[in-house]
């Protein structure tokens, strides 16, 4: 080939290139543009209930009928379809080349990257800039509608995940802070609150999980990861302190079981309930403002 028509070659394939980035610039700020607010939830370490968190603070979203998305960005553990119990849920092609995302309810739609893989044993070795465009599509390419909320579960730490999502959505409300009080968890999380800085990301506040188990038999309270570590942490570093939730069984139960903890209504409600809700409402209350 000649080098002139070499050259041409070239322009024309950067031509298309920066047309079709065009084009998903164009969808993503679209789709963002119709979802009223967007939260992210992160946390410094696994296990410390961050997607738990994640998934009630949707449902109860749902349950007042605010129109709601769940996006589930934890690449190489997606817990929500499991939490959610849609296990066997399909992102399905809609129109327009999109992706329709999976009705829960008539409130909550749901997209997990666990709805992509063969199965749930499945490992997913991705690199970074191949995780951030399946974020992006994540945003751009499904078909969320008007939202009211879009709430992201993020892996752990400060990675690949967190960044893209940062970087991606326009105007997140900002991020939900999930720790347990324990040190070795909050030496974790004052980096996610010290990343959200450097994204200029506001912190809407941290949540304290696991704060403190009372036994159903004898009454007795023990604090099985200390008390209070996530409350000082937010002082100390001078971000809103949302509220603490108890270790309480039917939490484990009804992750494991795909029914959330917070719509259970087989029981009285129990002080994870309750202080939940109050977490919620001052969630609903900070966005309103
Ligand atoms: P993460 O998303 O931070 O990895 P998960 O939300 O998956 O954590 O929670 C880890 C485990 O801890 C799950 O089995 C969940 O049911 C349980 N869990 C979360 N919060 C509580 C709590 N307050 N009391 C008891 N178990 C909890």
């Amino acid at each position: 080939m000649s080098k002139t028509k070499e050259n041409e070659t070239a322009a024309a394939a950067e031509s298309q290139r920066a047309a079709k980035d065009a084009q998903e610039r164009a969808a993503l700020r679209d789709n963002m543009s119709r979802i009223a607010h967007k939260i992210i939830v992160l946390s410094g370490k696994g296990g410390v209930g961050k997607s738990t968190v994640a998934v009630n603070l949707a449902v109860s979203l749902a349950e007042k009928k605010l129109r709601t998305g769940l996006l589930d960005i934890d690449i190489h553990g997606p817990s929500v379809p499991k939490l959610l119990g849609i296990e066997s849920g399909q992102v399905l092609g809609a129109k327009d080349g999109k992706m329709a995302p999976v009705e829960y309810s008539e409130y909550l739609k749901v997209v997990s990257i666990g709805f992509l893989l063969q199965g749930s044993d499945d490992a997913v070795i991705w690199r970074g800039p191949l995780k951030y465009g399946v974020i992006k599509q994540f945003l751009a390419d499904v078909e969320w509608g008007d939202l009211d909320y879009l709430i992201v579960d993020s892996p752990p730490g400060t990675g690949d995940e967190p960044l893209s999502i940062c970087q991606l959505m326009e105007n997140p409300d900002g991020a939900v802070v999930v720790t347990t009080p324990q040190d070795v968890a909050l030496i974790d999380v004052r980096k996610s609150v010290n990343f959200c800085g450097q994204l200029n990301m506001p912190v809407i506040g941290v949540i304290e999980n696991m704060s403190g188990f009372t036994c159903p038999h004898c009454g007795k309270e023990t604090d099985i990861f200390k008390n209070g570590g996530g409350k000082k942490m937010a002082e100390d570093m001078g971000v809103p302190f949302l509220g603490s939730i108890p270790i309480e069984s039917s939490i484990v139960a009804g992750g494991d079981s795909g029914n959330p903890f917070h719509l259970d209504r087989q029981v009285d409600r129990t002080p994870a309930q309750e202080k939940f809700s109050h977490i919620v409402e001052t969630i609903i209350q900070g966005a309103q403002q």
